[in-house]
This record gives structure tokens, C-alpha cells and sequence, in this order.
């Protein structure tokens, strides 16, 4: 019988992707993979399944959502298996969750494999427990993304006084630190950015929220990358290094 998945690739490093996501990698027929998800992953495909790249860096056009859908569709109608991979968690922003429901209107049932969401494995990265109870009771994922309707209400977010993740927010990193110091946050609040992270090529920038987006700009860092405003945010190691589990550094 055919099964379809959607997967979660996790963060970057491939020893970060779950046992479970790596056995039904390896029973896929076709193999449909995301932007952000490192290509080594695939290491635990079959030789012989079939590869598509459905993601939108380097310059190619991405596949429309429904495009991608009506794909596993007639794959599986075919009697094919279908592994969706997506970076970090397939159901934290990335829209596994459209395509879900999508799979399960059209009648086919999708099985959903977990993987860790780079909001917390970028702060980790860098020694960033989002949760210490010292600093917060809580943690918010936001998109940075949205403007305009689609724009987090950052006034009600600061009254929480939770730890603020946000994926997707480098390109408007300025208007949301204007947006969380007129919301009454401290300028001297802890953030923290982390690009690539759990990759060899993470690196990160650490400043109080009145220096934060001009600190961003002038390291150069961009997308993909992990913003962390809060008290969390100072507990960051000032020197990390990835490591691997074997004890080796990378190369
Ligand atoms: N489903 C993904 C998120 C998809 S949205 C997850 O659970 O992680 C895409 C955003 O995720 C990026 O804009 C960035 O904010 C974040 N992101 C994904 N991988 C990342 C990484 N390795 N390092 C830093 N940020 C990352």
C-alpha cells in the first residue's frame, strides 16, 4: 500500500532528524524536498527513489502549494510512497498544515513525523534555553514575516513578557525592534540572531534591543535565521563551537 509522510527534517544537522523520519525516508518512492532542509538528509533515501526540489532559493522559481500537493497526489494515486521532507517541524510555520488538509480532502491520509523546529535548536545552538525559568514562563513562536493585518500584535506579545522567537523576521528586523520598543519593551532587552544554525556555517549576533537590528546589519547576517528577544538571550555562550556526537569538530 502506498503511504504518504510529511517529515521533519530538523534544523540543519543531519543527526539532529529523528530515528522515525529516517526509516520512512528510507521506504519512499519519490521524495519531495523543501528549501530549507539539507540536502545530506537524503543519505537515507533509497538509491532509487525518485528526487524532487520543490523549494524556491538559489534563484528557482518554487513550486506552488497546490503544485506540490496535486504531485504527492498523483504519486500516491499511482501506488507510490510519498515523502514530503520539510525543514525543522513539519507543523510549526513552513505550511505543513495546508497541506495536510489539503492531502485530506483530496481522500489520502498523511502521517506526521516530527522534527526539531530551528526555535529552539538555533537558540540551543548557541546556549539559549528558551524557557529558563529564571527569564521567562514561557515562549512565543511568531512570524516576522506578516505586515500590514497579517502583523503580530507586538504590544500584546511584550505584555506577556514571554521569550519572542521569531522565524522569518530578518528582512524587517528594524520595524519590529521600533515595534517592540513602542510597545514599552526595555532597550536594554537580551537578542539574539542565529543564522544557518546547527549548519558548519552558523553564526549568530548578540545586542541589546536598541543596538540589535543595526548590530544584525552590520554582522551581515540574513535568512535563515532565528531572532530571540528576551532575558534568555543573555544567557548565550559567548563562544560555541558544533560539535558532533562522535566528539569530532566539523570540517
Ligand atoms: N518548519 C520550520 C520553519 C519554516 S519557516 C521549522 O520548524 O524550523 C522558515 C524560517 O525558519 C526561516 O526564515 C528561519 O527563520 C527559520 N529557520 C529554519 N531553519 C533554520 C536554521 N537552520 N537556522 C536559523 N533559522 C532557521
Amino acid at each position: 500500500m502506498s503511504r504518504a509522510w510529511l517529515i521533519g527534517a530538523g534544523p540543519g544537522d543531519v543527526e539532529l532528524m529523528t530515528l522515525k523520519a529516517c526509516r520512512a525516508l528510507g521506504e519512499a518512492d519519490v521524495v519531495l524536498v523543501d528549501d530549507l532542509v539539507n540536502p545530506d538528509v537524503l543519505q537515507f533515501a533509497r538509491a532509487d527513489a525518485q528526487v524532487v526540489y520543490v523549494g524556491k532559493r538559489g534563484g528557482h522559481p518554487s513550486t506552488p502549494q497546490a503544485g506540490i500537493v496535486a504531485m504527492m497526489l498523483a504519486h500516491v494515486q499511482a501506488g507510490r510512497s510519498v515523502a514530503r521532507l520539510k525543514g525543522g517541524d513539519p507543523f510549526v510555520f513552513g505550511r505543513g498544515g495546508e497541506e495536510q488538509q489539503a492531502l485530506h480532502e483530496a481522500g489520502v491520509e498523511v502521517e506526521v513525523i516530527n522534527g526539531i523546529t530551528a526555535g529552539i535548536a538555533a537558540p540551543a545552538a548557541i546556549g539559549i534555553p528558551v524557557t529558563h525559568r529564571d527569564h521567562a514562563q514561557g515562549v512565543v513562536f511568531v512570524t516576522g514575516h506578516g505586515a500590514g493585518s497579517a502583523e503580530p500584535d507586538w504590544q500584546a506579545l511584550v505584555a506577556t513578557r514571554m521569550t519572542l522567537v521569531i522565524y522569518m523576521g530578518m528582512r524587517r528586523l528594524d520595524d519590529i525592534a521600533a515595534a517592540l520598543l513602542a510597545a514599552g519593551m526595555s532597550a536594554d532587552t537580551p537578542c539574539a540572531a542565529i543564522e544557518s544554525a546547527t549548519r558548519p556555517e552558523q553564526r549568530h549576533a548578540l545586542a541589546p534591543l536598541r543596538d540589535f537590528a543595526g548590530t544584525v546589519a552590520h554582522a551581515g547576517l540574513g535568512s535563515p535565521a532565528i531572532v530571540v528577544i528576551g532575558g534568555v538571550a543573555s544567557l548565550a555562550l559567548p563562544r560555541t563551537q558544533r560539535v558532533d556526537d562522535l566528539g569530532r569538530e566539523p570540517q
